[in-house]
């Protein structure tokens, strides 16, 4: 059994390019010479030396005394808050934009719903001194005001997107359309493992430091480098795919998914994809998304803006259907409490999307011999508006 990509592009039976016949150019470009690019000398060299001083790496690996005595268990947090950025997003777009340069093109579109992929892309466009294009949902633009005004003042062009919902399906269907009429000079971004062969491999090797970072930090740490498990919160599955790649092949370590279950997975209001949904097409790909009987995608809800997505990368489809990762959800209460829960025992305002994967620890069996390392995708700066809401502060 691999849980690797073939070299179609698939894994078992998810994932391909189910592109249309007009993006082939873009798309084959891409996935004829992704590995080649990434596997020189140089390219090595660049990304690793944008990620230790750029980026900030290797992010701490904290074990976490206060809240290991809480559950009785030994738990350990992957700092990837720490982060330039506040979060993991920086790993995935520091990689594209050097391969962008390596293929020649001179100019970066990305599609973005909470904003946080944007204002990542358009923060290695001002390093690179590329100019950028970040399509997002008039709706969107409007709930994210912050981020917006960051990639502005990062030299990006914002674009509402009036059509559809005007949310993030609607931002990626004309970031695609633009990539369709400058396939010469244009980069297209995509910020998590989802989209066509090569995007879910790709994405997934650029963030597969965090697990490289993480079994060597166990070893000096723990003396292995293999844990009992590995947890990480799922919207696309990027931060996810980065922390459990290099244990992928070694069966003892559990992988642990969490989904967001929003108002509860058995409510219209969640955006916990593996609970509630089933096979097709969505992003140029196959995969498990929401949708109802006429295969429509239903409109995810999540407290948290990174988690609201309809689908879920190929890869974690694979994962789930094989059984080698579990997916379980956390609702919004959940997650709110366990935001504040770590804050208070540990001094660390996380991220509403890193919450769910913290809100699911009491629901494992932790044994008191454990080892859990969590990854902690992301820091709360941008919740503080949530967090203000549900306690006051
Ligand atoms: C975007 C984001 C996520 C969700 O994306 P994945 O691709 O599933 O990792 C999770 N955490 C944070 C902090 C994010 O910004």
């Amino acid at each position: 059994m691999s849980y690797f990509v073939d070299e179609k592009g698939y894994y078992g039976a998810f994932g391909g390019a189910w592109i249309p016949e007009m993006m082939q150019a873009n798309v084959s470009e891409l996935q004829e010479r992704y590995l080649e690019i990434m596997a020189t000398e140089e390219f090595r060299r660049e990304f690793d030396l944008l990620m230790k001083d750029y980026v900030g790496r290797p992010s701490p690996l904290y074990e976490a005394p206060r809240l290991s005595a809480y559950y009785g268990s030994r738990i350990f947090l992957k700092r990837e808050d720490l982060n330039h950025t506040g979060s993991h997003k920086l790993n995935n777009t520091i990689g594209q934009v050097l391969l962008a340069q390596k293929l020649g093109k001179t100019r970066i579109i990305a599609e973005t719903g909470a904003g946080q992929h944007g204002l990542a892309t358009a923060t290695v466009c001002a390093l690179k001194g590329l100019p950028c294009v970040v399509y997002m949902g008039a709706l969107d633009v409007k709930r994210q005001e912050p981020n917006v005004r960051k990639m502005k003042m990062l030299g990006a062009e914002v674009i509402p997107v009036t059509s559809g919902n005007q949310t993030l399906k609607d931002a990626t269907n004309e970031a695609m359309r633009d990539w369709i009429n400058h396939p010469e000079d244009t980069h297209y971004i995509i910020g998590s493992v989802v989209g066509p062969h090569p995007y879910p491999d790709m994405v997934a090797r650029f963030q597969s430091v965090i697990s490289e970072e993480m079994k060597r930090q166990l070893q000096e740490q723990t003396g292995s480098g293999f844990p009992t498990r590995v947890m990480a919160c799922v919207g696309g599955g990027s931060n996810a795919a980065g922390a459990f790649y290099h244990y992928l092949d070694h069966p003892e370590v559990e992988l642990i998914g969490v989904e967001a279950a929003g108002k509860g997975a058995d409510t219209p209001e969640t955006a916990a994809t593996l609970a509630v949904g089933s096979p097709g097409v969505l992003h140029a790909a196959h995969t498990i998304l929401m949708q109802n009987n006429d295969g429509q995608i239903t409109e995810p809800y999540s407290i948290s803006a990174g988690l609201d997505y309809p689908g879920i990368g190929p890869l974690h489809a694979h994962l789930f259907k094989t059984g080698r990762a579990s997916y379980l959800h956390a609702t919004d209460q959940e997650t709110l409490q366990a935001a504040l829960l770590l804050t208070r025992l540990e001094g660390i305002i996380p991220a509403l999307e890193s919450a769910h994967a913290l809100a699911a620890l009491p629901k494992i069996p932790l044994r008191t011999g454990d080892i859990t390392v969590i990854c902690l995708s992301g820091r709360g700066d941008k919740d503080m508006q949530t967090y203000l809401d549900a306690y006051g502060y």
